[in-house]
């Protein structure tokens, strides 16, 4: 057997199958590209969901890592270290907003949006207690805790996991009037991915997101953007929102925060939202640890020079472009995206989304595929224009073949 072969037989002996990886077996990675066990590369054009959209061991990050590395790691929240106070200041500056709460991974933000919206209509907006609700969309994706796979809506993702935790109310995304008939006295949050990555890169229509937040503002309900995977430069904006000109009451952050080295995530909001919590009533033991910290300032402050986003959005345009040249004919159904992120929905007589994944992967490319026979092409957003283009004739070649 090759080295690639016992590795993928060993791990699926000895780890629960919950996900189905690509036959490769990565050994190392720079940039946008990785080295598998047997020497052979691949571009990277997934970038792990968007939590890579600086590359792989950037070498910013990874020298602010090493620092850190050297001083303190981990205090727990039970002390103040030296570079909590600039990441919260730094990240809330970013978003234009007060406060920050940082947890570790994307479903524990989530989860700490729907505590804080709960609280927040308790203490704030007066709800009745334990009457809160929070209005959610069609074919979400925000994480996999037992409280989120409950308004999920993908069979996968949900089944086999109740009892479910209630409290939520599910509308068709996209759609204004359901949102709107949906709200009642008790609703504290509208929550919602305002491009939903997992559903195959949806955007929704013009004036929804805008729509959102109108309606939310009007009714004293908090808008909740969850950013984990459309933030931080990926759809050549800062925030997918800024493209309607929307700024949210929350953003649920995560993924590129810790920069593609650790998990960092957090929710961001005003005094007035975050201010709700009292010490003891909610928490983490990772969450803004210095490690963390340290990392996620060296994203902020690169996110700050506005060239990741600048890059995003012209090589984005250039990716749409090519794209759309290959819609139209027989081989690709619909191009959906914004900025360097697509969904490609290929006709299923050309296979499936697993099955084109996989044709790309031997031509060295690594995409994912998302819902039957939809590609999710996300680089991470330091990647050359060469080899953006590389990565799309590999594209052309298996759609033609
Ligand atoms: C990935 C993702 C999450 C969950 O993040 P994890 O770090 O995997 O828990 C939540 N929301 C969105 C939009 C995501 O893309």
């Amino acid at each position: 057997m090759s080295t690639t072969d016992t590795a993928i037989a060993s791990a699926e002996a000895h780890s629960a199958h919950n996900y189905h990886p690509l036959p490769v077996v990565v050994a190392s990675a720079d940039g946008a590209w990785m080295t598998d066990v047997e020497g052979r590369r691949y571009l990277d054009m997934l970038a792990g969901y968007s939590a890579l959209n600086f590359g792989h061991r950037n070498r910013r990050l990874i020298d602010a890592a090493k620092a850190q590395l050297e001083r303190v790691t981990l205090t727990s929240r039970a002390f103040h270290h030296d570079r909590f106070a600039e990441f919260c200041t730094q990240l809330a500056e970013l978003c234009g907003m007060e406060m920050v709460l940082p947890m570790n991974t994307g479903a524990e933000a989530v989860e700490t949006a729907v505590k804080t919206a709960r609280k927040w209509g308790y203490r704030v907006k007066g709800v009745p207690d334990g009457m809160a609700k929070i209005i959610v969309a069609t074919d979400n994706f925000h994480g996999r805790t037992t409280t989120i796979v409950s308004f999920s809506t993908d069979h996968e993702a949900r089944d086999d996991f109740g009892p479910y935790t209630p409290g939520f109310e599910i509308v068709p995304y996209g759609d204004l009037t359901a949102l709107s008939e949906a709200m009642t006295e008790n609703t504290v949050a509208v929550l919602m991915e305002p491009i939903q990555g997992e559903a195959g890169v949806l955007v929704p229509p013009p004036g929804y997101l805008a729509g959102v937040r109108e309606m939310t503002r009007e009714r004293n309900v908090l808008f909740v953007a969850d950013e984990i995977q459309s933030g931080l430069g990926r759809t050549g904006r800062t925030f997918a929102c800024e493209h309607e000109g929307v700024v949210p009451d929350m953003y649920v952050l995560g993924k590129a925060l810790g920069g593609g080295v650790v998990p960092v995530s957090a929710v961001v909001s005003s005094a007035a939202v975050l201010g709700v919590y009292r010490p003891g009533e909610h928490g983490s033991t990772f969450g803004g640890n210095p490690l963390a910290c340290a990392v996620a300032l060296e994203v902020v402050a690169m996110l700050r020079t506005g060239e990741f986003q600048q890059r995003a959005a012209e090589l984005g345009d250039h990716l749409h472009h090519e794209l759309g040249l290959l819609t139209g004919g027989d081989a690709v159904r619909a191009v959906r995206g914004r900025g360097l992120w697509a969904g490609v929905d290929i006709s299923p007589a050309l296979g499936t989304g697993r099955e084109i994944s996989e044709k790309l992967m031997d031509r060295g490319v690594l995409v994912k595929d998302t819902h039957g026979s939809t590609i999710r092409i996300a680089p991470p957003l330091v990647i050359s224009k060469e080899d953006l283009d590389w990565g799309l004739e590999q594209l052309r070649g298996v759609l033609a073949d």
